[in-house]
């Protein structure tokens, strides 16, 4: 462990989530998304965002165009424009991607520059000593136009190891002509984290600023970011949740994590660490890309405990089985309940919902149910909301606001235009009960509309409710039995996002029991966002 207090003074994070992060199969970013992305970058922290490539990718050249004329005001980070070197033969002054890197109104260009001998030979058609050429060219073109330049040697470290005194010309090329980092780029990502000190090191050697960018093909991309950190580089590149092609890039929040609570730098301030979670979260939202529950630090099972023997040490010092504290890169500790559940893991999961679970029967009886309701194919792991129902009602603390008096779902092999399920629910409000019919594709959605159009006239709130995510699985229950059907349903209405599990033989069943107990937590009225009829 190393025991610098602080950051090295100039130690960067530079973030590549709009340009490297955006190559990952599937993923698609407007112009409003990287605006917003590049806005929760600088919450968090980081030092620098490179925006994208513009002149090469339309949508990049609106995006600077957008940061250039107000839309995007940066509290603490700058932004990079990313370019490659000038031409084969030409010159940087003239070439026309050059010259929109100095039209993205940037205070930073990064520039990719080939380091790998056959890769020059190969994809640029020339010779060693042009590409050298085009560094420097492009280089002092640019930091005469006032840019600050860092140099992306692409291919770097296969580069060394074909041809090494080649590929710290290359470095040294950059430096001279005034980059102000170098960055090695493990691009295919082969690279495991004892390799990188000798290759980082002897690229030190040549005396300029190092920088680092792994991607993840190893599986070591942080591993090998911590490793060349640890060799000297002062610059680390990566991506927001490790987006990025094939495997990924470094994530850039485990790095910075690692970073600040493992080597004690201080690379963001302490309350923007905090935010990880949340931040890491929104940009997931954003790009689309499910947040990874395993993901280190952020993730949502990063700190979550099922065994029901840790849980009765957890009550005693929860810091004897996690690494950090979660609050400071803003997660949670989460209790499980799951089949291992022991009496003290209810409990505990009892107080993180706000119930005094300490009477030890009661919560022994809890804990038979939840055991029962397990063995029937129910999972609480994540399906906070409908535990608390279960809790309440073993309490005697729920007390629903609707009762469903019936409900029925049709499905036709002759769609209309509304749909091809047509669902009926009759709910009961107090004394006042309303059947409401909806139409759509899926019986689930039809349900759905039914029941939320029987209860809006005394609930408004759960015009708010939207089903987020859907998940079947069936499960089988032992040789000879039926399999069983379980159905979760996550809902939001936009603060907060609750899950809920169903179960049965039929699947129409289960979505049902998830869908009644989604709507009835939302409506508890210590969960209500409002006041029924008020707006
Ligand atoms: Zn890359």
């Amino acid at each position: 462990m190393t025991t610098l207090p602080v950051a090295p003074d100039a130690f960067h994070l530079y973030d590549t989530t709009l340009r490297d992060g955006a190559q990952q199969e599937g993923l698609r970013l407007t112009v409003a998304d990287k605006l917003k992305i590049a806005r929760l970058l600088d919450e968090l922290g980081v030092d620098f965002i490179e925006g994208g490539w513009p002149g090469a990718n339309p949508n990049d050249t609106a995006f600077f165009a957008a940061a250039a004329s107000g839309e995007l005001e940066l509290e603490h980070a700058k932004l990079a424009a990313f370019g490659a070197t000038r031409r084969v033969g030409g010159k940087a002054s003239s070439d026309p991607l050059t010259r929109a890197l100095v039209d993205a109104q940037t205070e930073v260009v990064c520039l990719v520059a080939k380091s790998h001998d056959e890769h020059v030979f190969r994809a640029l058609r020339t010779d060693l000593t042009e590409n050298l050429a085009m560094i420097t060219d492009t280089v002092q073109f640019l930091t005469g136009e006032g840019r600050r330049v860092f140099v992306d040697c692409e291919h770097f470290f296969d580069g060394y190891r074909a041809n090494p005194s080649y590929a710290l010309e290359v470095v040294r090329a950059s430096a001279d002509a005034g980059a102000e980092v170098v960055v090695l780029c493990d691009t295919n990502g082969g690279m495991l984290p004892t390799w990188m000190g000798e290759i980082v090191s002897a690229a030190g050697a040549v005396g300029v600023d190092l920088g680092i960018h792994c991607h993840n093909d190893t599986g070591c991309a942080v591993a090998n970011t911590l490793a060349a950190v640890d060799a000297g580089a002062m610059h680390v590149q990566g991506t927001m949740n490790g987006h990025g092609e094939r495997t990924g890039n470094a994530d850039l929040v485990t790095v910075m994590a690692n970073l600040q609570l493992k080597y004690g730098w201080s690379v963001v301030p302490h309350q923007n660490l905090a935010k990880a979670t949340s931040i890491s979260h929104a940009v997931a939202a954003v790009t689309h890309v499910a947040p990874n529950a395993r993901q280190p630090y952020v993730g949502h099972s990063a700190f979550a405990h099922k065994a029901g023997l840790h849980a009765s040490a957890i009550k005693v010092d929860a810091n004897l089985y996690q690494h950090t504290d979660p609050t400071l890169v803003g997660n949670d500790m989460r209790m499980l309940v799951s089949d291992m559940a022991g009496r003290a893991n209810i409990q505990l999961k009892g107080d993180e919902l706000g119930f005094d679970l300490s009477d030890r029967e009661v919560a022994a009886r809890i804990t038979d149910r939840v055991k029962q309701r397990e063995a029937a194919g129910y999972s609480y792991e994540s399906a906070d909301a409908s535990f608390e129902l279960l809790l309440r009602d073993e309490l005697g603390e729920l007390e629903a606001p609707f009762a469903v008096q019936k409900w029925r779902v049709l499905t036709s092999s002759e769609p209309t235009e509304e749909g091809d399920s047509e669902a009926t629910v009759k709910v009961a409000v107090g004394e006042r009960v309303t059947s409401r019919v909806g139409e759509a594709f899926g019986p689930l959605s039809a349900l759905d509309i039914a029941l939320r159009q029987a209860l809006t006239p005394a609930f408004k709130a759960v015009e708010g409710f939207e089903l987020i995510d859907y998940k079947v699985r069936i499960i089988e229950m032992g040789h000879g039995t039926d399999a069983i059907v379980r159905v979760l349903i996550d809902t939001s209405d936009g603060d907060r996002t609750w899950t809920t599990v169903g179960v049965g033989t039929n699947v129409v069943e289960a979505s049902w029991e998830a869908l009644h107990d989604a709507y009835l937590w939302g409506l508890l009225p210590h969960h209500a966002a409002e006041p029924a009829g008020v707006r």
